[in-house]
């Protein structure tokens, strides 16, 4: 652990080349609590390129914490549709209530109460507290666990409890207490470009003289590798209806969120949005759908529906490995079915749905529309 004056240079070194060198991003351009939060969020687990559109977005629609609050939730989650993990827009909407009740729509300032709104943990706390209120909070999230493992040479699984903890020591430690806010942006953007996970760039780095990883030869090898879960391969097929003008139907999202669900439970995959009628296959995909059509009482006027099979979808969500077959079902007039909503095909962003559900519909849009197939995809819902 570096100490007296070669931390002092340590500090000194990376936050002259952050200065010099950041990235100017739109959340940097201010150090509103609220932007800074929605911000954070949206990065975790997210590609800073890809937030940056919806970040923009966003704030136009809610440019503060009173108008997220005041927003319906399914709008909310329209404007995070395509950037993932939704349960990060739920706990946002939520918390946003939760400060304009308790705090009179301001963010608030002191840990303990930053730390008990919801989808917030300490990474976010203190790269809010640190960045919008200069507080004294060192961040730790994986680009800068990353950073700090290699600095200090420490070898292992860095979310190992024990492991994690000595790293936030480490973070505590060096942290810059004269500029909190900058300092841990300095170690974000060092751990998000120069320190990245593959080939890191120590001729670029301003403390590679410090870092120990470099020294013992051992950069590149660190950290060393998670055991990772073994994946599991799961199979759905899916009716996407479609009309005369390019209408088609989509499911409302469950009332209750099924928490300890099952690896294939649709409604989880399609992350508890706006959906096609899918369900869980096997063998025979299309008997399975059409089993599915009927418990949803979808029955066709004239007795049959034609499915028109479209190329299969592949998605992962975390070690889940899907492939959907989505059927398109041309009709003449979409079913009716209680809660479902007939949207354009095309623009099905109309509502909130998931990326799973987007790569269906494009799949299904590349169906020739009224093209016959062979009998065996004919099906009689009297059967
Ligand atoms: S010298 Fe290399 S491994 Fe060490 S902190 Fe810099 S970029 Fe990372």
């Amino acid at each position: 652990m570096l100490k007296g004056r070669e931390l002092a240079a340590f500090r000194k070194q990376l936050l002259a080349w952050f200065c010099q060198f950041r990235r100017d991003l739109p959340w940097r351009r201010t150090r509103d609590p609220y932007c800074v939060w929605l911000s954070e969020i949206m990065l975790q687990q997210t590609r800073v390129a890809a937030v940056i559109p919806y970040y923009e977005r966003f704030l136009k629609r809610f440019p503060n914490l009173h108008a997220l609050a005041a927003a319906p939730e399914e709008e909310v989650l329209r404007l995070w549709s395509g950037l993932g993990y939704y349960s990060r827009a739920r706990n946002l909407h939520k918390a946003a209530k939760e400060m304009v009740v308790e705090y009179g729509g301001e963010f608030p300032s002191r840990l303990k109460n930053v730390l008990a709104l919801p989808g917030i943990g300490s990474y976010t706390a203190a790269a809010v507290l640190s960045i919008a209120f200069e507080q004294k909070h060192a961040v730790l999230d994986g680009n800068v666990a990353r950073a700090l493992a290699r600095l200090g040479a420490i070898r292992g699984d860095l979310r190992e409890s024990a492991r994690w903890q000595k790293l936030q020591k480490s973070a505590d430690a060096y942290l810059e207490s004269k500029a909190p806010g900058d300092w841990n942006q300095a170690m974000m953007e060092l751990g998000a470009t120069l320190c990245s996970p593959k080939s890191p760039q120590c001729l670029l780095c301003p403390v590679a003289q410090f870092c120990e990883g470099r020294k013992l030869g051992i950069a590149d090898l660190l950290p060393e590798k998670r055991k990772k879960r073994a994946a599991v391969e799961i199979h759905l097929v899916a009716a996407v209806f479609a009309d005369g003008s390019g209408r088609t139907l989509l499911l409302p999202p469950p009332n209750k969120r099924n928490t300890e669900a099952a690896a294939d439970d649709v409604p989880t995959l399609v992350s508890n949005l706006w959906h096609f009628p899918t369900i869980p296959t096997n063998a025979n995909p299309i008997a399975k759908l059409r089993e599915h059509l009927r418990g949803l009482h979808i029955q066709s006027r004239n007795g049959s529906f034609h499915f028109a099979p479209a190329d299969k979808v592949r998605h992962a969500v975390t070690y889940r490995e899907i492939t959907v077959e989505p059927f398109r079902v041309s009709v003449k007039k979409l079913p009716r079915i209680k809660g479902a909503e007939q949207v354009p095909l095309s623009e099905i962003t109309v509502l909130p749905v998931s990326n799973l559900t987007r790569k269906v519909a494009r799949a299904a849009l590349a169906v020739a529309p009224f093209v016959k197939k062979a009998d065996s995809s004919t099906l009689r819902s009297s059967e």
